[in-house]
């Protein structure tokens, strides 16, 4: 008998995160039908631009036959994005000259952002993203090995944050011996995760993930996305749990975006859910102007009028901070909190003024 002839071994069995990933809904004739609506609800040209994808978890959260589902808006491909509108481009937050190295994107002090794959479980029509040369700047193993050299001969930065795409749509074979490497940088204090995958395939969040993110001297943190409280159920609570057993912080970014979330209401709600599930609110981003998603766009004004809502409404630590990329400066910029406001706030009580707080 001879070696040569003994069949391949078996692939090892894939997580069960990966089957539900590959297992997104990509047809639009099976979205349609899944959700009881019109057969030609996917518009065929934006279909073509930036494909229709959504995993089945996301999926069973959207209400049958509600057009409006601020879910299904946020994964629809939509006639309203061959819509041309001054000010929106294909790079709008000026990464692509940001780039020391392919793949790395150098923006603010003391972190770097690695655009690790172009790849995403879910297709979000507004995604800032969605035009990004991923092809230049994902250099394989090799480019790995650049982005490390440059985090290693830097001491002044600290963190660095793995996105994407989505980073954690790569195999946790790939990412174990990654963590370690930058592990191994000894300026390196943080590891940050900006992903959406916990929200859209909670089953992600599983062993493997926790041992490496959890594994190294690095202090670890999560920013999940989710913009609507609907979709924060049970399973993506299960999966925060998991990453807080293991002491990782968890945050979440929202989008701004009209029809889906532009109501104090729904704002509120979604600071509420993530905190119950042990989530806090960091960012609320106001759409960075992008050419297809100019329809989600909510007017600075507006966007105000919400904060305020908001912080009228909830405890400072559930108001997300109302940032703009604006593509220059060394950090998010914050939305004046007075923006289209058009008196300042009266007093309405007659009692003596009190001195101190
Ligand atoms: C948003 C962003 C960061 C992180 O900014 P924080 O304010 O620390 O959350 C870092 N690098 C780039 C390129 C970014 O776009
Ligand atoms: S998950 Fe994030 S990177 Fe991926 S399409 Fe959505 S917004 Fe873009």
């Amino acid at each position: 008998m001879s070696i040569a002839l003994h069949p391949a071994p078996p692939p090892l069995s894939l997580p069960p995160w990966r089957k539900a990933y590959a297992e997104a809904v990509t047809d639009p004739a099976e979205l349609a039908r899944l959700l009881g609506l019109p057969r030609d609800l996917v518009d065929a040209a934006a279909a073509r631009s930036f494909g229709l994808r959504l995993p089945r978890p996301f999926l069973g959260r959207i209400e049958r036959g509600n057009l409006r589902d601020p879910l299904l808006l946020q994964v629809l491909p939509a006639l309203a994005e061959s819509e041309t509108r001054q000010g929106f481009a294909f790079d709008p937050t000026a990464e692509q000259a940001r780039s020391p190295v392919p793949g790395l994107i150098r923006k603010y002090h003391g972190r770097a952002l690695w655009i690790m794959t172009g790849a995403c479980a879910v297709h979000c029509r507004y995604c800032f993203r969605r035009h990004f040369p991923y092809a230049d700047h994902l250099a394989g193993i090799e480019g790995r090995v650049d982005v490390l050299t440059h985090l290693a001969a830097d001491p002044t930065i600290e963190e660095i944050i793995l996105s994407g795409g989505d980073p954690l749509s790569l195999p946790d074979e790939q990412l174990a011996p990654l963590a370690a490497q930058l592990a191994a940088i000894p300026h390196l204090r943080r590891l940050r995760v900006h992903t959406r995958l916990p929200v859209v395939v909670p089953e992600r969040v599983d062993a493997a993930l926790l041992s490496w993110l959890a594994g190294t001297r690095l202090a670890p943190v999560v920013v999940l996305h989710a913009n609507h409280p609907n979709e924060l159920d049970g399973a993506v609570g299960a999966a925060v749990d998991r990453l807080r057993a293991a002491r990782v912080p968890v945050l979440n970014q929202a989008v701004l975006l009209a029809g889906v979330n532009d109501s104090v209401e729904a704002l509120a709600a979604l600071s509420t859910r993530l905190f119950e599930l042990g989530v806090l609110p960091y960012y609320l981003h106001q759409l960075d102007r992008v050419v297809g998603a100019s329809h989600f766009e909510v007017a600075d004004d507006r966007a105000g009028e919400l904060w305020r809502g908001l912080a009228a409404r909830l405890p400072g630590y559930l108001v997300p901070r109302l940032v703009r990329d604006d593509g220059v400066s060394p950090y998010k910029v914050a939305l004046s909190t007075t923006q289209g406001r058009r008196e300042p706030p009266k007093r309405t009580d007659e009692s003596p003024r009190r001195r101190g707080r």
